[in-house]
């Protein structure tokens, strides 16, 4: 070819670099990329034809070739399914069209140990070819077009795009011109192996052809044959099928390399015939949060593809599963629109739910992990969120998800679920107690715990973005209610063992109703309201909402993502035992301390929204106040201060009011 060749985009060029220079382990799972596209390209075409007929042409019997021209060092993989156009040829060989690789380069870290391992872990799809061949010309005929398109390229300057001189046939034909190291390649066995070993799934025929050498006489082995025996792997009995060939299904419908945490293989015979193979990875897909991602199951009708992500067949919490789908019952000439509102189909999803959620709960069992596979915890930690938000649906999944889910809690650094929660509540205690945040870490030390704790109550620490969601809607877990510590009144009287110093005091009833209007009147318009608190035990204050106002750590998500607005004003609880507080109430009637009363006021506010991670409307302000109590207290702490001079006309401090 004379003309210049295109320049990949920059993620390919990448991840050829990376192919290219490979001393890469398992080579041959280029053949497994290959197949695999021809069995996708198969898929597609056979379901276009349902309705139009005339792309198959005079030739309706899907197939997959694999030709070994033992002479030329060239092995060609082709199909005759849907082919390719320039533009799809451009789109999908030059830029990075598939996640599994677009995972991949976000993996890269450029250094080569770790990349070659990245390539095991994810796979890199057509461009695997490249392990193997120093030359890859792909031929394609997109079905019902009139015209052939050639691709090359070397792997590295670029590629190539041509019209094809002679008209091919429809489909594609990929073929990789060998490297001098890749001679075992050019061995039928190795070739048949390598087959057998990843593609036995694969349900559409696969022939080896062979050409032999110059001077080489053709073998038995040399025969035109099939090498798969083509028959849809969901369709076999599972007792005939390996884990292996699970696992290479999974890997060919998930477009992944990992190994799946769980599957689970259905056949449902009676009012609707179908069959599932369905499997739950290890390992969070990096779009998993994607708004566009659909699930990963395959609709199939009497062993025809029709679509994938059909958003009717599993809801967008389980999203992760990937698999297959097989109806005996549906029309195969529907759309896609009518489908998604079909009654067999939801019949289906009902099913699929269920024993999806009965295989996570036989998982959630063996907590300790089996193996190499990952313990429920940790699987928890990848998907969790994404399951959670089958919380946020009315309806009868709810309980059987919260009966999965962990929890971070104040108990230990684990994990805990709800049945154990259940199972240590203490005395008196109805309701599980809940806390959201952005992390589990800093919620730990949050003010609001600290009477709960003092009491031995545990309380979970929710830090996920979706949990103060739910928390809106779902009230309660087997009867006993979700209470959130930050919000409304908290009342622990009566549940566990009160601390000895609640019993006593510090301050009369009237001094209290004082010291809140005092406060009131210091703090005005910034706080919606000033009380006393039952929930605080060392810190002064904290910052609560009333109880039916939205979760504070949903509003701050929702501001943050929303337009500029202030935070809603809170309502400022007070700790009337801390010797700070006790101070202040001595300082009410004192005319001359006033200032200093309103001063340490707002203090206590700003510092209250600071373990809050809420905003400081003024911080220099702030900084500054804090500046002057801080250093009069150093001043008292010196030993040789003494009656030093007091700068501030707002008056001394008691000693006490300066802790
Ligand atoms: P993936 O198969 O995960 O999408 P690949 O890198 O293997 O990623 O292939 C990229 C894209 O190239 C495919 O999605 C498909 O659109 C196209 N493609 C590859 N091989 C073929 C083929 N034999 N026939 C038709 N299209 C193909
Ligand atoms: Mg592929």
């Amino acid at each position: 070819m004379s003309a210049t060749p295109k320049p990949f985009e920059a993620d390919v060029g990448r991840v050829l670099d990376i192919v290219v220079n490979s001393l890469y382990r398992h080579r041959e799972v280029f053949l497994r990329e290959l197949i695999s596209n021809a069995s996708d390209a198969c898929d597609r075409l056979r379901y276009l034809s349902l309705s139009e007929p005339e792309l198959l042409g005079e030739d309706p019997e899907f197939r997959i070739e694999i030709l070994l021209d033992r002479g030329k060092r060239l092995i060609t993989v082709r199909d005759n399914g849907i082919g390719m156009n320039r533009e799809e040829l451009e789109r999908n060989l030059g830029t990075i069209a598939r996640s599994g690789t677009a995972r991949f380069v976000a993996e890269l870290t450029g250094e080569r140990t770790r990349d070659l391992e990245l390539i095991g872990r994810f796979g890199v799809g057509f461009y695997a070819a490249f392990m193997v061949a120093d030359r890859v010309v792909v031929v394609s005929r997109r079905a019902g077009e009139e015209r052939g398109w050639v691709w090359a390229s070397d792997g590295r300057s670029g590629y190539l795009v041509e019209e094809a001189e002679t008209v091919p046939p429809r489909g594609t034909a990929v073929t990789l011109h060998l490297k001098a190291d890749a001679d075992e390649f050019l061995n039928p066995l190795r070739i048949e192996e390598v087959i057998r070993r990843y593609c036995d799934h694969i349900a559409f025929p696969i022939f080896l052809e062979v050409e032999p050498a110059a001077g080489e006489s053709r073998t038995s082995l040399q025969q035109r044959r099939q090498i798969n025996r083509a028959s849809a792997i969901w369709t076999r009995p599972p007792q005939e099928i390996s884990d292996e060939a699970y696992v290479e299904f999974y890997r060919h419908v998930a477009h992944s390399f990992d190994r799946p945490y769980a599957r689970l293989h259905l056949r449902m015979e009676g009012q609707l015939a179908w069959s599932a193979l369905l499997f739950i990875p290890e390992r969070r897909p990096f779009d998993l949060f994607d708004p566009h991602r659909r699930h990963g199951v395959r609709l199939y009708v009497r062993r025809v593809f029709v679509t994938d992500g059909l958003e009717g067949l599993l809801p967008r919490w389980l999203r992760f599963v990937v698999g297959v789908v097989d109806s005996e019952d549906l029309p195969l000439n529907v759309s896609r629109e009518t489908l998604q509102h079909d009654a067999v189909v939801a019949k289906i999803r009902r099913t699929l739910i269920r024993r999806i959620l009965d295989e996570l709960a036989r998982l959630a069992q063996r907590e300790g992990g089996e193996g190499e596979r990952p313990s429920w915890s940790d699987w928890w930690c990848e998907f969790g969120p994404v399951l959670k938000e089958g919380l946020l649906e009315e309806g009868e999944w709810r309980e059987r998800i919260l009966a999965l889910a962990r929890f971070r809690t104040t108990r230990d650094e684990g994990w805990t679920d709800l049945d154990s929660y259940l199972s240590r509540m203490v005395k008196g205690q109805k309701a599980i107690y809940v806390l959201t945040g952005e992390d589990a870490a800093s919620l730990r030390h949050h003010p609001q715990l600290e009477a709960a704790r003092a009491r031995g109550i545990e309380v979970l620490l929710l830090d996920d973005a979706v949990d103060p969601f739910w928390l809106e809607r779902v009230e309660s877990y087997k009867g006993h209610r979700f209470v959130s510590l930050a919000k409304g009144e908290v009342d622990f009287a009566g549940i566990g063992e009160a601390p000895r110093e609640e019993a006593e005091p510090a301050l009369a009833a009237g001094e209290l109703a004082k010291l809140t209007a005092r406060l009131k009147s210091a703090l005005g318009e910034e706080v919606a309201d000033v009380r006393p608190s039952r929930r605080l035990a060392d810190s002064p204050a904290c910052l609560v909402v009333p109880e039916y106002a939205p979760d504070p750590a949903l509003e701050r998500l929702l501001r943050r993502h929303g337009p500029v607005s202030p935070p809603p004003r809170r309502i400022l609880e007070y700790n009337p035992r801390h010797p700070l507080l006790v101070a202040m109430a001595g300082m009410i009637g004192d005319a001359r301390r006033s200032l200093e009363f309103d001063e340490l006021a707002r203090l206590l506010l700003d510092q209250a929204r600071v373990v809050e991670g809420e905003p400081l409307p003024d911080p220099g302000a702030f900084a500054r106040r804090l500046g002057r109590f801080l250093a009069r207290a150093v001043d008292r702490a010196a030993p040789t201060a003494g009656d030093a001079p007091q700068a501030d006309a707002a008056g001394a401090a008691s000693p006490e009011g300066g802790r």
